[in-house]
């Protein structure tokens, strides 16, 4: 799991592609049985990892790039 260092939003971001990628710009998010995301895209499934983030990923709230940590998921935290 992802957290935005701005809004501490989990998980929630869109990724940007860059201009010369010429295939279907679209992906699928789910997570796996250890609770890591995995990205689809096309027929190419992979677990992002932070520097994947931090060059793809753009929060879905504050639009800000470059600023994911990794949150791992503890108990401790399971509000909402
Ligand atoms: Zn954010």
């Amino acid at each position: 799991m992802f957290k935005c260092r701005n809004c501490k939003n989990i998980d929630k971001f869109e990724l940007m592609f860059s201009k010369n990628y010429d295939k279907e710009k679209t992906y699928t998010q789910t997570y796996n049985e250890n609770n890591q995301i995995e990205i689809t895209v096309g027929d190419y499934t992979f677990i992002p990892d932070i520097k994947f983030m931090n060059e793809h990923a753009v929060c879905k709230y504050c639009g800000q790039i470059y600023i994911w940590e990794k949150e791992d998921n503890n108990e401790k935290k399971q509000k909402k």
